[in-house]
Formats: structure tokens, sequence, C-alpha cells
């Protein structure tokens, strides 16, 4: 076979189209959004290649419009799970030895795939499935899974060129192997880059997976299957299961070739995870890599000099963009006194000129929250703060779900710097404020760092550079993005590598080499080309 050390095109930021009134990619994503709402489609489940249908089936709804039905996905039975291990660990024994060229060909055709042809149905999937609107849907589906596809495989080349030093007489080389076994990955309902991007980075690197991807965003992830299925990722590699996420994750994490856990999701479910594999590490034949990026309470702290229009700016966009349910999202902020009036008023325009409905009009900024169960929970923590002696809730509180799930933008204010909304994720549109005294700079920063058990992002908006770097260095533990004078939230594949410490994750930074070199094993080999004869050294002498 020809050998040669290839080079793969340099990776660069897909851009993001504008979408604006008579675009050409806006009437061509509302057009396959008509179709795709109007229409049913029926999801089975994918196994070695095959679309396996099990006759256990489940309804999808919009989460925007609740009682109209746009198709039904199957359920697996533990059969099925077993059936797409088994088959796995069947695809790795050729899929372990593909060429590399030939395994990044097929995740930058994706990549190329979706930019192109398929752009306006992932994106159209993503407005129906996770109700957003077209603005955040293509930064997400469209623009975010091509930069992971297209940064991996130059990460990959990276990783592969990173080798030891060698001497005249040894050549040391080190061989990057995909992990022994079969990986999981556990996806959540909120980016369908994410959702892409777990089991597609760990097939780059050679790996098999059994994916379960959210039942709240199974619609995007039939496009994706279908994506992977057409830029050639071979019977196997990937297999996609649905249902009931305690028996899969049951009954992956009792196989003995189980050697890897990819998730996002919230902290609970991680750590559940966590301590399964804990128990059953007897069982594997290889310690199992685990990386999570879980929930957050994320943080926006303003400083005395600090512009109110940009704060408030960062506050309006970092907290309610896709209905507050970005990891990111800023969910409680810190406020000084003296520029408290100016935020608040241009705060509360800015929420009240938002509009709120089905993301098929693009005049809405908001959509609905994902099911009901996080509307009930949301309600019941405006009702609370409705009812509370230390709460207010100075703008939205309304909430709606007659026929899709709709929470109004809302702001509670506290005089409690440890109140139930600064300190718990509640993964919707609500923010919760505390004013301090504009002296109390250093006290604040303290309190945001020990107010919630998560660290995933923060941001602090100042003019003066003391405090800039005082935030810096009080804030170091709090957040694995830290944003200065920005919100907290669109961080860019390739720019700024994402992930938190803490309760927020294992900080492996997805879209980063980093997160890559968690899906290899390596294998150094020394090659001696004269190779002694004698055990004798010079010190022992004659
Ligand atoms: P979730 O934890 O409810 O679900 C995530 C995945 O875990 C889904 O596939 C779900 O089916 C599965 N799951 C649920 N219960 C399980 C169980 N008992 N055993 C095994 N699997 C189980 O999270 P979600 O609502 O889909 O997503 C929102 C959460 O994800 C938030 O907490 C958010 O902060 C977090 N998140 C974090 C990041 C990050 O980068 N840190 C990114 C996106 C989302």
């Amino acid at each position: 076979m020809g050998k040669g050390f290839f080079n793969v095109p340099i990776a660069i930021n897909e851009p993001v189209k504008s979408y604006a009134p008579g675009s050409p990619e806006r009437e061509e994503v509302l057009e396959t959004y008509k179709n795709m709402f109007n229409s049913q489609v029926d999801v089975p489940l994918y196994i070695n290649g095959e679309y396996v249908s099990t006759g256990n089936t489940r309804t999808m709804s919009p989460p925007h419009d609740h009682q109209h039905v746009v198709g039904t996905y199957h359920v697996a039975e533990q059969s099925h799970v077993e059936e797409a291990i088994a088959t796995a660990l069947e695809a790795r024994k050729t899929w372990a030895l593909m060429p590399w060229e030939q395994r990044a060909a097929i995740f930058l055709k994706a990549a190329e795939l979706v930019a192109g042809p398929y752009r306006a149905k992932i994106n159209a999937a993503t407005m129906i499935a996770q109700s957003k609107n077209i603005h955040q849907a293509e930064i997400d589906s469209a623009c975010e899974l091509v930069d992971f596809l297209r940064f991996n495989v130059q990460y990959m080349t990276d990783i592969y060129a990173e080798q030891p030093e060698s001497t005249n007489d040894a050549w040391n080389r080190v061989e990057y192997r995909p992990l022994e076994g079969f990986t999981y990955a556990v996806t959540p309902f909120n980016f369908t880059a994410i959702a892409g991007n777990l089991p597609a980075c760990m097939a780059l690197m050679g790996n098999v997976v059994v994916w379960k991807p959210s039942d709240s965003q199974v619609y995007s992830a039939k496009v994706i299957m279908d994506i992977f299925e057409e830029a050639g990722v071979p019977a196997g590699v990937i297999n996609v299961v649905f249902g009931d996420p305690v028996m899969i994750s049951n009954t992956v994490l009792s196989s003995p070739d189980f050697s890897g856990l990819h998730f996002t999701g919230s902290t609970f479910v991680f750590k559940e995870l966590w301590k399964q594999i804990g128990n059953n590490i007897h069982t594997y034949k290889t310690y199992p890599r685990i990386v999570g990026e879980t929930g957050g309470k994320d943080f926006i702290v303003a400083h005395k000099s600090a512009n109110p229009k940009q704060v408030a700016t960062a506050i309006a966009r970092g907290a309610f963009e896709f209905q507050g349910q970005k990891c990111s999202a800023a969910s409680r902020a810190y406020v000084p006194a003296g520029i408290w009036e100016e935020v608040k008023a241009f705060l509360i325009e800015d929420i009240k000129s938002f509009k709120i409905g089905s993301p098929e009009n693009m005049d809405n900024f908001i959509t609905a929250v994902i099911h009901e169960g996080s509307f009930d929970k949301l309600a019941k923590y405006i009702d609370q703060a409705k009812a509370d002696a230390d709460a207010e809730i100075i703008v939205g509180g309304g909430y709606d779900k007659s026929k899709g799930y709709f929470i109004e933008p809302t702001v509670i204010l506290t005089t409690n710097p440890k109140y139930a909304t600064m300190t718990t994720e509640l993964f919707g549109p609500v923010i919760t404020i505390y004013v301090y005294e504009d002296e109390a700079y250093a006290d604040t920063l303290k309190l945001v760092d020990e107010t919630s058990e998560y660290a995933l992002t923060g941001a602090i908006l100042s003019q003066d550079r003391y405090a800039i770097t005082q935030a810096t260095t009080a804030l170091q533990n709090c957040a694995g993005n830290f944003y200065i004078n920005d919100k907290p939230t669109g961080a860019v594949v390739g720019q700024q590598p994402f992930g938190g410490a803490r309760a927020s994750g294992t900080n492996d930074k997805a879209g980063s080499a980093q997160n890559l070199m968690r899906w290899v094993s390596t294998r150094l080999i020394k090659e001696t080309f004269v190779t002694p004869t004698d055990y004798r050294y010079p010190f022992l002498g004659e």
C-alpha cells in the first residue's frame, strides 16, 4: 500500500449564515421545516448498519407545539443493546486497523455534508426537536458540528505527530491505538453538535461506539446518523439505541469489554454512572476512561466600573438565548448598587422587547423549554420566588403550557445571595440577581466562588484592569471557561475549548486534542539498531 505523511485540510470555522429576511438560506430552511413538521418520520434503532424496528414506539412532538406529532421512534430491549455491543466489538476488528487518513476522510466528508446538502435539514430538525430559533440552530447543529468534525481531524494528526526524542542507535516511536473494547456515548438534548461529536470523535480515533441520544433529541440524532452513514462510517462502528437510560446503561456498563464513557448531561446522572463503573471495576478487562461535561450555575459579575448597557446586554444574551438551556447560560449575576438602576432599566427594556413563540416565526427570539418536566420545575421556582420575602420578580414570571412549554424570560432579584435560585441549576430562562455594595467587591468575589458546587462558565465585566486581575485570580477554580467583558456563552470550537471542573465535569475540553487523548492508549516502541552482546558496563573495570 502506498504511504505518505499526509497533510489534512487546515480546519476553519464554518461561517454562520444570517437567515436575514429575503436570504436564500431562510427560504430553504423554512420550506424544509414546513415539510418535516407536516409529515411523519419513523426512527428505528441503528445497529450494525441496519435500521432495527422494535415495534415498541414512542411519539415525538415539538416542545413549542406538544400536541402535534412529527413521528415515532423505536425503543430498545436489552437484547438490542447486547446486539449493539456485540456488533461494535466485531466491527472493531477492521475499524481499528483502518488507516487514519481513511477515517479522517469519512468525518471530513460528514462535515461537508452538514455544511452543504444537509444544512437545512439538520437545522430544521433541531428547530422542531429542541425548539431552537434559526440562529441558535445554525450555530449549533450546522456550524458547531462542522467545526467539531473538521478540527478533530486536525487534532488527531497533531496527536499522532507528537513523538519522543530518538538517538542514532535507538529509534523511539509512540503509536496511538484505540481503546480495547467498545465505548459508550451518552448525549444531552440541548446541543445537536454535542450529540454528533461525542460518538464521532471516539470513532475518529479508531474506537467503536454504542450511542444513546437523549429522548428529547431523537429527530436531530436521526439526521446525524443519516449523515454518518452517507459519509461512509462502516456498519457497527457507531450503533444507536434509544429508550430506558437505566436499562441501557446497566447493560453497557456490565460488559467486561466496556472501555470508556463519553457523557454530557446533568451532574447527578454522571455521578451515578461513575459510581456504577466503580462498582463494576473488577468486571472490566481495562480501566475505563470516564469523560463527563455536566451541570453549571454560571455567573456574571459586574464591577462598579462596568458599562451598564454592556452588563445588561451580557445578561440578556447570556441568560436567555435558547431559553437559558445552554450549559453555559448565565443564571446568577452580581451587580454593584452604583450601576444597578441603569442596568435594571436597560435589562427590563430588552426583555420586554423579546418576542416569544414558535421558531417557525423568525421574529421570535425565545421559544419553548424542552419538556413538561422542565416547564413544571421552572414554574415551581417562579411561584416560590413570588411567595418568598427575600425574592422579587422584576420582569417576566408568566408561564403557559397550553400549546407549548413557554416560560417568560424571568429576572428574580434577591437580597439573599444564597437564595435557592442562586445555587440550583434550573436550566431555563430565569436569572437571579444579587445587588452588592460597590465597596464589597472582594467579598462578592469570594461569595461567587463559594455559592455553587459547579465551575463551568463565568464572566467579569469591568473597565478597571485591577478589578479584572482581582476577579481572574479569585475566580480561578470556579469556571472552566472565563470571559472578560463578554457574556459567558457561545464557545467556538478551535477558539474556546469548552469544559468545567468541580461538579461541572472532568474538564477534558470538548473540541480539543486534550479530549481526543482520552480515547487512545499509547504504546512506546524502542528499536535498538546495534544490540549489545556483553552485559558488563565500563564501571565494572576489567
Ligand atoms: P440529562 O442528564 O437528563 O440527560 C443526559 C443523558 O443522560 C440523556 O441521554 C439521558 O437519557 C441520559 N440519562 C438520564 N438519566 C439517566 C440514567 N439514570 N442513567 C443513564 N443515563 C441517563 O441531561 P439533559 O437534560 O439532556 O441536558 C441538560 C444537562 O446537561 C444540564 O445539566 C446541562 O448543564 C448539562 N450540559 C452540560 C454541558 C457541558 O459541556 N458541561 C453541555 C450540555 C449540557
